[in-house]
């Protein structure tokens, strides 16, 4: 059974549609990108899942259990946690007190503060640094290690790579296979296309508000990406 099922969602601010009757399916255990230009509604989706948005029609099934009327602090609990755009980190706070805040629906679970700190060893030097003397790499390990220590079943990263050095960013993606290992399933946003297309088991191009063309990376051609990702 797919860990989330998202059916003819569509998805409104007010009066303006941003998603229309999306379909997919996230199976447990793998990687799932979603790509797409500014705008085409990826964040939308994330937060639809997670619980900030809820859909006009269709709906959201977690487990096989529709989640879409569950308030987000529910879903946390149930097993989704977020890694928002623009990591979001508590800038007053510490590395190690933010951690501490993604552990406050505790969930049983491999991820503790040692546990992040193994998966990302440069913020372990650091935990008692102030969130906001971070650098943006440091701040998106963070976020994730915060998401984690929700010990979710299912993580949402919002454009985890905008912003970061290339060498940064391997970091992050060196850390998707041991968040596998541990029983995680990644929905990410990612305007780096290639590079998570080399990771990802599957893929949905969105555009304006509606998949343009999912499936298999390795089964799709570049030309069909570029052709979805642009609408030409
Ligand atoms: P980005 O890379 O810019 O984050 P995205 O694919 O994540 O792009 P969304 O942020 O989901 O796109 O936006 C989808 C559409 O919804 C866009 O047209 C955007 O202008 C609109 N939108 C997003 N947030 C709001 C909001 N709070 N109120 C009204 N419209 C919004």
């Amino acid at each position: 059974m797919s860990i989330l099922r998202v059916e003819n969602a569509s998805v409104y601010y007010e009066d303006f549609q941003a998603l229309y009757d999306i379909n997919l399916s996230v199976e447990e255990g793998e990687i799932f990108a979603c790509i797409g230009a500014n705008g085409a509604g990826k964040s939308t989706l994330l937060k639809t899942i997670s619980g900030l948005l809820t859909p006009r029609r269709g709906r959201i099934l977690f487990d096989g259990q529709p989640i879409d009327h569950m308030p987000a602090h529910e879903r946390v609990v149930r097993g989704i946690a977020t890694v928002p755009e623009g990591r979001r980190v508590f800038t007053s706070l510490s590395v190690h007190e933010n951690l501490l805040v993604g552990a406050y629906r505790n969930r049983k679970g491999p991820w503790r503060t040692d546990t992040v700190y193994e998966l990302f060893p440069l913020l372990a030097p650091l935990a008692k640094r102030q969130a906001s003397a971070l650098s943006g790499g440091e701040q998106q390990a963070l976020a994730i290690g915060r998401a984690l220590m929700a010990n979710p079943r299912l993580i949402l990263m919002d454009e985890v790579s905008l912003g970061l050095a290339p060498v940064v960013i391997k970091r992050i993606y060196d850390a998707f296979p041991i968040l596998l290992a541990n029983g995680c399933t990644i929905l990410v946003v990612e305007q780096d296309v290639q590079h998570v297309l080399t990771v990802a088991s599957h893929v949905a191009c969105f555009l304006e508000g509606r998949i343009a063309l999912q499936g298999i990376p390795s089964e799709l051609t570049n030309d069909q990406i570029t052709a979805a990702y642009f609408g030409v």
